[in-house]
């Protein structure tokens, strides 16, 4: 056997609110082994980033809400050290400085070609190799252990043995721990598609998961969020219902 191990995909986060854009280059970014994560508001885009986990942001400057330029300033002021690379309008000089000051770390005018966008990334993410795989190989939620580079899961020390799309699946409810995700979002992420109202593969796949790693625990670590969808969290219900906290001791 002589194939390349495959390292967990670079998680990528592009914020861009013209669909021609995110479309080609998400496209391109997934096809190259990228996990790209795509939104069109600045808000969302601030939010994901402030939740961090991604290796590197692909910022339109131009965005309908919060611009990019602002982002990168209140990111960089809590010390999210991610690279980020901009986006701006053709011959928008200003834009670009603006960009470069407030602590992007590189930029591309529109209309760019792929290849040269995905050079700039490759190059963004050698700089910062380093810094990343330390904090990213592991993803901990009380006894559970998601090891990124094995892609081994174990629970109280045991190993679950999880399909490929149940392990994205829990890496993503995993690194988004105590926060909670509409089945949309989970969709979008772990299956690459936004709208298909017809399945509830989230729902069979959540069922699924729960099955392989809360059932015989007595922390239930998947929670199901009525009305909103799901989040992994392992800071409340340590007790079952009806269960207070002076009972156990
Ligand atoms: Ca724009």
């Amino acid at each position: 056997m002589n194939f390349r191990t495959e390292s967990t995909p670079k998680r990528l986060l592009l914020v861009e609110d013209d669909p021609r854009i995110s479309d080609f280059v998400s496209r391109g970014l997934r096809a190259e082994g990228y996990s790209v994560e795509v939104v069109a508001t600045g808000r969302e885009g601030l939010l994901l980033a402030q939740d961090g986990g991604f290796n590197l942001i692909i910022l339109d400057i131009g965005l309908p809400d919060i611009n990019g330029q602002q982002i990168v300033e209140r990111l960089r002021s809590e010390r999210k050290v991610m690279p980020i690379l901009m986006l701006t309008a053709r011959d928008a000089l200003n834009d670009k400085l603006l960009g470069l000051r407030a602590g992007a770390d590189d930029y591309m005018t529109k209309p760019f070609s792929f290849d040269e966008l995905l050079a700039r990334i490759e190059a963004l993410l050698r700089r910062t190799d380093m810094d990343y795989q330390v904090d990213t190989t592991e993803l901990r939620a009380y006894d559970l252990v998601l090891d990124r580079e094995s892609h081994d899961v174990r629970r109280a020390g045991q190993l679950i043995d999880l399909t490929p799309k149940e392990f994205n699946l829990l890496e993503f409810i995993l690194q988004s721990k105590g926060k909670v995700l509409s089945r949309t979002r989970i969709l979008e992420h772990v299956w690459g598609y936004s709208n298909d109202p017809l399945t509830n593969v989230v729902d069979v796949y959540i069922r699924q998961l729960r099955k392989k790693v809360d059932d015989g625990h007595r922390v239930k670590l998947i929670k199901t969020v009525r009305g909103f969808g799901y989040k992994l969290d392992e800071s409340d219900e340590l007790f079952p219902e009806g269960f207070s906290h002076d009972d156990a001791t």
